[in-house]
């Protein structure tokens, strides 16, 4: 399989010259036959990566108590869509509504809507949410006219990025083939339209490191903000990132928990960037729209009580059981895990309304 993702990859540089990496991850993650998401279940430790809410129910669980905090300041909507943007397998989503199902009013409000490409992991989720009756959207145009709550973890880093870098002029990182037909990055002039849309201080900056822009994500964030905007609202992402826009080279390729080079075998291995948040904030607040502070996972979590929740399921934990939650806790919030980098931010339509942990 992977081979015909390669061909396919291939006869297109030969036919149309070397391809922008946006083009190149779009087709690895989202191929309708070949494409990495569109093909498995990515997720676990029989997959290639794992995320949050796979390492403990106690991240659900936070983002559900978020979420239902969040409503009850919107002044309880009902009804309200309460949306996930690429929900994997369903778990947070799972145990956030376990979490919440003793809120009065909240269950009976929401109308739950999962934004997901992958048929795999359509029919994971379909497994562990039947009883909230979700509806799927491929995208967010389909979203019925009330107040939105959207979540999205570890979402926007799977959106496709470009590279550019500055060296007498502006050049963007491209994928090329060889004779043998290998694939491997190299270098063409940057489009001015590329280059109209980078933030200013990297424009001046004109460093010969390599500054990582998503044009799919802006426009996703842009879609977001129009949504909050329309219907009331608030969204909120957490993923791994900076908080500061800057330069870097952040693309990887995951495969059995390994990191792998991004150009050999496409469709056969997660790509990710690292996620922009002075951009993310940047676009809502050109809308004219609320962003939070940008705060890490491990304070937005400590704040919201994870360390409490954690004391509590250790109370009617078997000894090995307390370990694992004190391992997963650490995992979740510690500094050289995963802490630090990774990073929350929420949009909203009111600046008024104060967001838990944020
Ligand atoms: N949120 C989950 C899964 C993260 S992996 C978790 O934390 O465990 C990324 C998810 O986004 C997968 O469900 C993937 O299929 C989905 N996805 C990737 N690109 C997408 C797109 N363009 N539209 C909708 N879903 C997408």
């Amino acid at each position: 399989m992977s081979q015909s993702l390669h061909d396919l990859i291939l006869s297109r540089i030969r036919q149309l010259g070397p391809m922008d990496l946006g083009e190149y991850m779009a087709l690895c993650l989202g191929h309708p036959e070949y494409g990495y998401y569109t093909t498995r279940d990515p997720l676990g430790a029989k997959g290639d990566f794992t995320t949050s809410p796979e390492i403990s129910q106690m991240f659900g669980e936070m983002i559900g108590a978020w979420v239902a905090d969040t409503w009850v300041k919107l002044g309880r909507p009902n009804p309200f869509a309460l949306i996930e943007c690429g929900p994997g397998r369903g778990t947070l989503m799972q145990d956030a509504l376990r979490a919440t199902k003793n809120v009065p009013g909240f269950h009976d409000a929401m109308r739950l809507h999962l934004v997901e490409i992958s048929p795999t992991l359509k029919a994971a989720q379909a497994e562990c949410l039947s009883a909230y009756n979700p509806i799927w959207l491929d995208t967010l145009d389909g979203v019925p006219d009330m107040p939105v709550i959207l979540i999205g973890n570890e979402f926007l880093d799977a959106l496709p990025i470009r590279q550019v870098k500055f060296d007498g002029e502006w050049l963007e990182v491209v994928i090329g083939a060889d004779e043998d037909g290998k694939l491997h990055p190299g270098v063409r002039q940057a489009d001015a339209t590329l280059i109209s849309i980078l933030p200013r201080k990297i424009l001046e900056e004109q460093s010969q490191k390599v500054f990582e822009i998503s044009p799919d994500l802006n426009t996703y964030v842009r879609n977001v903000c129009d949504l909050i905007k329309t219907k009331g609202g608030c969204a909120i992402f957490v993923d791994y990132g900076h908080a500061i826009s800057s330069c870097g080279d952040t693309l990887q390729a995951m495969r059995e928990h390994r990191f792998v080079s991004p150009f050999e075998d496409p469709g056969q291995a997660d790509l990710t960037a690292h996620v922009d948040f002075e951009n993310v904030s940047l676009i809502c607040g050109a809308l004219k729209l609320h962003a939070s502070n940008i705060v890490t996972q491990g304070d937005f979590l400590k704040t919201l009580g994870i360390e409490i929740r954690a004391e509590l399921l250790r109370r009617h934990a078997t000894p090995d059981q307390a370990e694992q939650i004190t391992l997963a806790l650490h995992r979740l919030i510690s500094d050289d895990q995963m802490g630090t980098l990774f990073k929350v931010i929420a949009l909203c339509h009111d600046r008024e309304i104060e967001l838990a942990g944020l």
